[in-house]
């Protein structure tokens, strides 16, 4: 478990005091997937940098599995982080090596025998589903396969804990997909906690259990990803998870709703039945929606028909229902 007390972090330069972490309080636990989440400059990567100490904090507390990792030495501190595996935007990975070689790195400044590293690679090189690139250099891979190294790189030292700091950012919907897919069976199979840094609610929705939404420096919300998803309650989560309101086109002059999907609704097509059950012509305007663990999650903006007696049909059919709605604009 993770646990990060009344974490402050500020960057002195020359004069000027840039407050990066305001407060942190946060617990993980182990198994999980929490996510982090926030605008650029929002503090994540400090956060996550303090996480291993590769950013010692100016305030507050960082305890892995119990110990609090500042009052620890420097070698009690290197064995820690052997738990902790990290993974970032950039790849970090070595030209000059092929991907064998590569992922086979970290046992090598551990001293472990060549024969028992490349074991140890290749089982995590077969995990990452890259078998047949076992010679090739970074520059032959794409961008996602660039990924799967890093990973598979991360886990030779059998980490208890894998730390990704935006590590879809640089890579194209299929990919971001496909990786965010293996974190996903990596945590399922070998039971690696897993923390994402992103600032991409669809990187959150796909993988996290939990989040943290993270702005100026504080968290400003946290809890279930479904929870948030359907009802944020700071100004930052409705602005990650709702739709601009100037992505919409509100042109339409009708009267219009917010349908909530927050999971509760066993209906499969509320749409077409409130359609046919009130026999309303209904304009979807906006929808994002999700299935999360078989059940719909998230919102969709319609306009209702211009008739006072149909609207009285429509709204009675969704309270009878139990569908959420709130009146837009
Ligand atoms: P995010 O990862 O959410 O984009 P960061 O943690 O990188 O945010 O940055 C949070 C704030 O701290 C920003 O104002 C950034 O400019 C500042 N900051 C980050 N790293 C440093 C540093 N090494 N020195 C000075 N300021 C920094």
């Amino acid at each position: 478990m993770i646990e990060i007390k009344n974490l402050s972090k500020i960057y002195k330069i020359k004069d000027e005091e840039i407050i990066a972490l305001k407060d942190i309080n946060l617990n993980i636990s182990d198994g999980e997937v929490f996510g982090i989440i926030g605008l650029s400059g929002a503090g994540k990567s400090t956060l996550v940098r303090t996480i291993n100490l590769l950013e010692q904090p100016t305030s507050g507390e960082v305890l892995v599995d119990n110990k609090n990792l500042l009052l620890l030495n420097k070698k009690e501190l290197r064995i820690v982080r052997r738990e902790i595996g990290m993974i970032f935007q950039s790849f970090n990975l070595y030209d000059q090596r092929n991907v064998l070689d590569n992922v086979a790195f970290p046992l090598e400044l551990l001293k472990i025998k060549k024969k028992e590293r490349e074991k140890i690679a290749k089982e995590m090189i077969h995990l990452v589903g890259l078998d047949n690139r076992e010679k090739s250099y970074p520059s032959m891979l794409s961008g996602g396969e660039k990924q799967r190294v890093a990973i598979a790189r991360a886990l030779t030292t059998n980490p208890k804990y894998l730390l990704c700091d935006e590590i879809t950012s640089a890579l194209d919907p299929d990919s971001t997909n496909a990786v965010l897919t293996l974190l996903k069976e990596i945590n399922e199979k070998l039971k690696v906690t897993i923390i994402v840094i992103t600032h991409e609610m669809k990187v959150i929705e796909k993988i996290c259990d939990r989040v943290a939404i993270i702005n100026n420096s504080k968290i400003e919300e946290l809890g279930k990803v479904s929870d948030i998803f359907t009802h944020p309650k700071s100004d930052i989560g409705r602005k990650l998870v709702l739709p601009e309101s100037s992505k919409i086109d509100f042109t339409t002059k009708g009267e219009k709703i917010r349908l909530i999907f927050d999971g509760t609704n066993t209906k499969d097509a509320v749409i077409s039945e409130l359609i046919l059950a009130c026999q309303a012509p209904i304009n979807i305007l906006y929808a994002d929606t999700k299935i999360l663990e078989g059940a719909t999650f998230g919102h969709m903006i319609i306009e209702l028909p211009n008739d006072e007696r149909l609207k009285e049909k429509i709204f009675s059919w969704l309270d009878n229902n139990g569908q959420e709605y709130r009146k837009e604009g």
